[in-house]
């Protein structure tokens, strides 16, 4: 499926400068929205993966899918103060601005194998930063996976050593 056609490309949203992918087009689409479910899944099937993490807040879209599918658990990462229970939390820099995600300290057993799911990879920091959550609570980051990786800022660099998969790169 040409799932390009279903990405929007906002101009200096959410600031000036920024190209913002709006993946709102593709959810609308029930078959594109299917398919890129199916395919991201088909990515990592030499894996058991016991949990699937998403990363807030649109990484909270197919996380939850691609967990169902694969009989896994979903984990949500959030933005700091969000999480009701106790969490440990790790700083990042994204394309625009800085900020603190956190974790459940009880999300993840010690030997886990863990999917880490987000909607774009852009400087990896995000992406980065809930690797660093996952292996502090003794998780295995086995791949990370995206809708959209933005190979012009680097993002693999920072996620050095890990496998990671995109549906879709520009
Ligand atoms: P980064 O930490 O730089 O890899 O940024 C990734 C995070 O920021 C993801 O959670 C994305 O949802 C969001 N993001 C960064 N750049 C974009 C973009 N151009 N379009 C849509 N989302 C983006």
């Amino acid at each position: 499926m040409d799932f390009e056609r279903y990405i929007r490309d906002i101009q200096d949203f959410p600031q000036p400068g920024v190209i913002f992918k709006d993946i709102t087009p593709l959810l609308k689409d029930p078959q594109a929205l299917v398919q890129a479910c199916e395919t991201l899944c088909g990515m990592v099937k030499d894996y058991a993966i016991d949990k699937v993490v998403g990363v807030d807040s649109r990484g909270f879209i197919f996380a939850p899918l691609i967990a169902s599918k694969l009989n896994a658990g979903f984990v949500p990462v959030r933005k700091k103060g969000k999480l009701p229970y106790k969490t440990i939390s790790e700083s990042y820099s994204l394309e625009y601005g800085e900020d603190t995600l956190e974790i459940h300290t009880d999300a993840i057993q010690k030997g886990e194998k863990v999917l880490v799911h987000d909607d774009v990879l852009a400087t990896g920091g995000t992406a980065n930063a809930v690797c660093k959550l996952v292996e502090k609570l003794g998780g295995e980051v086995v791949q990370c996976n995206f809708l959209i990786q933005l190979t012009f800022l680097n993002g693999a660099d920072k996620l050095n050593g890990y496998d990671i998969k995109a549906l879709l790169t520009y």
